[in-house]
């Protein structure tokens, strides 16, 4: 099963026509790509692991942390806000972005009841 892409067809198109068919993740996702030379090498239509059927890239925003934006939010992003990513960095990039936004929130949190006393 797939997600509804909240991307139209032909921005996803276009996308995956500028980033050349290639996950454009440069460790957002804490993977650094060594072997990528800094990239993810994963392609649309290739083969992660022998197990998992071909990559479907997806249209995803650019910045990690409008990745936790609620869907119709990112789908007023236009293509340069936009980046092509594997399922994996996605999924990791935006589980990242979701620690540091709960961190960031505690922190505020903190501070405020520290002004308090
Ligand atoms: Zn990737
Ligand atoms: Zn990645």
């Amino acid at each position: 099963m797939t997600a509804p892409s909240v991307v139209p067809l032909p921005l996803w198109d276009l996308l995956i026509h500028l980033s050349g068919g290639r996950c454009q993740c440069a460790g957002q996702c804490g993977n650094k790509h060594a072997a990528g030379q800094g990239r993810c090498e994963h392609e649309n239509g290739g083969f992660i692991s022998k197990h998992t059927g071909p990559v479907r890239l997806l249209a995803a925003p650019k910045d990690p942390h409008a990745l936790i934006l609620p869907a119709h939010q990112q789908a007023k992003l236009s293509a340069c806000d936009l980046a092509a990513w594997c399922r994996p960095c996605h999924d990791n990039a935006r589980a990242r972005a979701q620690r540091e936004h709960r961190k960031a929130l505690a922190e505020l949190q903190a501070d405020s009841t520290d002004a308090l006393f």
